[in-house]
């Protein structure tokens, strides 16, 4: 049996509380946590204090860029072992995390180690009011311990594209892990120690939210700064928690995306966009799509057309070739997105396909299975076309107008991503522009390029990270001015 340990210090700490980690797949046991407490979490934040005076913090960039791309090496190098502990934890297919989760998870650490190696500060020559000269110049300082708190939908790939621009920039962290998906933080640790990174930069504590690690890690005075994936709600409070000691937060929140299809886009490749974003990673994905707006033209061909893909999607272990759709992460996630098949039913939604639980065979009986499910018929007014689901769902209304779906597409409090199909350049910008999201993709969806900007309007987020955005929130920028 797997004990998940807290990483604090290079160490492993046990505690005497600890919690199951199941198998969304099957149900079956995968491990004990140990959570940590108050005095764990205190000890990881000394943990990471101390090494910032440390060798850590002596390092030449040079020296920290190669200690990071070893940790990177270090992953590929039990890749295997990786792919297996998210599989598990989270039960999504191994096309998925073997393509995305794993390498992008890797990849996080080169691309901030050589971003830092190469960004330029500014500096400014100026003439003083005496005749004289002087110049400016910017130096970035790293902000000091960094609290990440991560959520289960990408567990390794959400928590290094924070760790990694936080470790390229000089700081240290500590790590709250979902407590649906402990393993691949933990396996990390290891990773972390192989490579020779030193005592203390990198520390994991487990546990939940409120009165548990994500608290007392958020509300830790000697934490700098806290960087948060999950959801509005939880950010409210993380929020709150950070105005003790007025520290900066970067979030990365909720969304209730809108995909549009034009009746000009190319039938077969709009499908399969939005097919991918309403039900890759069983819908949840905070890029995916919960709402499709199709023109009227093609609307019904449309619906028939995503009707066939979620009826063709293979749903079954995550490691039987073939299959595209796992399980949900967890039983209780499960109820809360049939919850929401409920509210659609008793809404009046036209149930195009799914709506319930699937037969699964044996053992996959017990995991958190759901039916990939579309609706159509519903008031813009319903939960499920309101309220964010992270399920493998989508509602599909008509639009005839730009203007109409671009009204349509911003009634919404979130503002995190887009997806849009069309054949013509000109509506393809001016959504661009008129879409308040972070990012709008234009007949393509989750097409990232890591050097970009990202992060989400309105209530999906504060701040961007990505490329030297990052490095708005993972240093601190000085300016020192020099009379000549
Ligand atoms: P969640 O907010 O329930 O939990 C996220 C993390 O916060 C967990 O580690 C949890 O233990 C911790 N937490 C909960 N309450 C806390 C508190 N009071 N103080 C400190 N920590 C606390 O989110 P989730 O269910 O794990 O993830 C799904 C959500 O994440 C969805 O809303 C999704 O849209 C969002 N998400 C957003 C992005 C993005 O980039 N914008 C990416 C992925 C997921």
């Amino acid at each position: 049996m797997k004990h998940f340990k807290n990483f604090i210090n290079g160490e492993w700490v046990g505690t005497s509380r600890t919690f199951e980690n199941r198998n969304p797949a099957d149900n079956t046991l995968i491990g004990h946590v140990h959570e940590a407490g108050q005095a764990e979490v205190d000890a990881a934040v000394q943990a990471a204090r101390n090494a910032l005076h440390g060798p850590w913090g002596r390092m030449t960039v040079a020296q920290r860029v190669a200690l990071l791309h070893a940790v990177a090496d270090g992953i590929n190098r039990r890749f295997d072992e990786f792919v297996q502990a998210e599989i598990a934890d989270t039960g999504k297919p191994f096309g998925l995390a073997s393509h995305i989760d794993i390498p992008r998870g890797a990849a996080n650490f080169k691309v901030f180690a050589d971003l830092i190696r190469n960004v330029p500060t500014e500096s400014f020559a100026m003439d003083t009011p005496d005749g004289g000269k002087a110049i400016n110049y910017a130096v970035r300082s790293p902000r000091g311990v960094i609290g990440v708190v991560c959520p289960w939908n990408l567990p390794l790939l959400l928590m290094t594209w924070k760790v990694g621009p936080a470790l390229a920039c000089g700081n240290t962290v500590v790590v709250k892990p979902s407590e649906e998906t402990p393993a691949t933080a933990t396996l990390l640790g290891e990773v972390m120690n192989e490579a020779g990174v030193p005592p203390g930069v990198y520390n994991v504590v487990h546990g939940f939210g409120p009165d548990s690690a994500g608290a007392f890690l958020t509300a830790h005075p000697q934490v700098n700064g806290i960087t948060f994936t999950g959801e509005t709600r939880t950010g409210e409070a993380i929020m709150k928690a950070a105005a003790n000691g007025v520290r900066p937060v970067s979030f990365e929140l909720g969304g209730k995306n809108a995909g549009i299809v034009f009746a000009d886009a190319d039938f077969d490749k709009a499908v399969a966009g939005i097919a991918r974003s309403a039900f890759e990673n069983s819908g949840q994905v905070c890029l995916g799509t919960e709402r499709v707006y199709v023109q009227r033209p093609v609307f019904e061909r449309f619906v028939a057309a995503l009707k066939a893909k979620a009826e063709g999607l293979k749903l079954g272990r995550p490691t039987e070739p073939g299959v595209n759709m796992g399980p949900l992460v967890s039983h209780e996630h499960r109820d809360k997105v049939l919850a929401y098949y409920r509210k659609a039913a008793e809404a009046g939604a036209t149930v195009v396909t799914g709506g319930g639980v699937p037969q699964m065979p044996g053992a996959l009986a017990e995991g958190a299975w759901v039916q990939p499910t579309i609706w159509t018929g519903l008031p813009e007014s319903a939960a499920v076309i309101r309220e964010e689901i992270f399920g493998p769902c989508c509602h599909i209304a008509p639009f005839d107008t730009e203007e109409e779906v671009i009204a349509l597409a911003n009634d919404t409090p979130y503002g995190l991503a887009a997806t849009v199909w069309t054949g013509d350049l000109g509506t393809a910008h001016r959504m661009g522009s008129a879409l308040e999201v972070g990012i709008c993709w234009i007949n393509a969806w989750f097409l990232r390029d890591l050097r970009t900007a990202f992060g989400g309007a309105r209530q999906s987020g504060i701040g961007r990270e990505g490329g030297v955005h990052s490095l708005e929130f993972y240093t601190e920028l000085r300016n020192v001015c020099v009379r000549l």
